[in-house]
């Protein structure tokens, strides 16, 4: 009986019409007059019964059909940063950064679920080399996030335990970066409000890459060329973690406790993002 419920909720509402209108002909068709009324004896009776409970499920899902064709199936798409192959920074402790991109992108994944939206993990598996394929794969969601963790520039490792923080990115070649910029400001500062500080250094023409602010407060910058965040199909935005060539933020951010309290932030941060955008588009704007 579940499986036929599960069975009927998921069908598209064409199929529920097409029952019905079955339900209806094939009572007809029982009682000889295949398109005329009829005659009211108790067994038609019991059939109209049936046919009218079915047709009084299928009003509300007809209502809910505008929304399944114009509502994306996919509300964020979470990218796990870099592959097994090409794995991103190795952190002070020698541990490949995509192996924390994909700790901390699960728990983002499960923060996000417990807020009842739907989530599309991309590059889990550590296959995925190519970085446009991403956010394309993810087209059709409200939100693409990319994770990562944080390095410093090469000259800068031997003082790496000078630098800290989180970091986000947008670009400005995102034809959505209005909405991208108000879900990276949203996460920064429920990140700052969960106790993490932005890095900030990336500002910095010196120590970073002097990558401008976009808001500053929120740890956010301009980062036009950004392969994954220059998508031409959805708001985007990269999250660094933390600096893990630093071996203390490494401890710090990476241990399962901290993770769950910057994937609870992460996942307040884009809720908060996507309740004040206008539901009924389909993306942010
Ligand atoms: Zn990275």
């Amino acid at each position: 009986m579940k499986h036929c419920v599960r069975l009927w909720k998921n069908a598209r509402p064409i199929f529920r019409a097409f029952s019905v209108g079955m339900c209806l002909i094939r009572r007809n068709r029982r009682s000889g007059y295949p398109y005329r009324r009829v005659p009211r004896t108790w067994f038609g009776r019991w059939q109209r019964m049936l046919c009218g409970l079915m047709a009084a499920m299928l009003i509300p899902t007809s209502v809910l059909a505008r929304d399944l064709h114009t509502a994306p199936r996919i509300d964020v798409a979470l990218d796990v940063g870099h592959t097994l192959e090409n794995p991103g920074v190795i952190s002070a402790s020698g541990t490949p950064e995509f192996v924390h991109n994909l700790a901390l992108a699960r728990a983002v994944r499960d923060a996000l679920i417990a807020h009842g939206l739907r989530v599309q993990m991309i590059g889990e598996n550590g296959q995925m080399q190519s970085l446009a394929a991403r956010p394309k794969q993810a087209a059709g969601a409200r939100l693409f996030v990319s994770i990562h963790h944080d390095s410093v520039q090469a000259h800068l490792l031997p003082r790496a335990r000078e630098f800290s923080g989180f970091s986000l990115f947008v670009s400005r070649e995102n034809p959505y970066q209005h909405s991208a910029l108000h879900c990276a400001s949203a996460i920064g500062a429920q990140m700052r409000a969960a106790q993490f500080l932005p890095s900030l250094y990336h500002a910095d023409p010196i120590l970073g890459e002097n990558r401008p602010f976009a808001d500053r407060d929120n740890g956010v910058h301009w980062f036009d060329r950004l392969a994954v965040a220059r998508t031409q199909v959805l708001p985007a935005l990269l999250f660094e973690a933390g600096v893990v060539v630093n071996p203390e933020e490494e401890l710090r951010i990476t241990s399962p406790q901290t993770q769950a309290v910057m994937a609870s932030a992460i996942a307040q941060g884009i809720v908060h993002c996507l309740r004040t955008a206008n539901d009924r588009q389909p993306r942010l704007e």
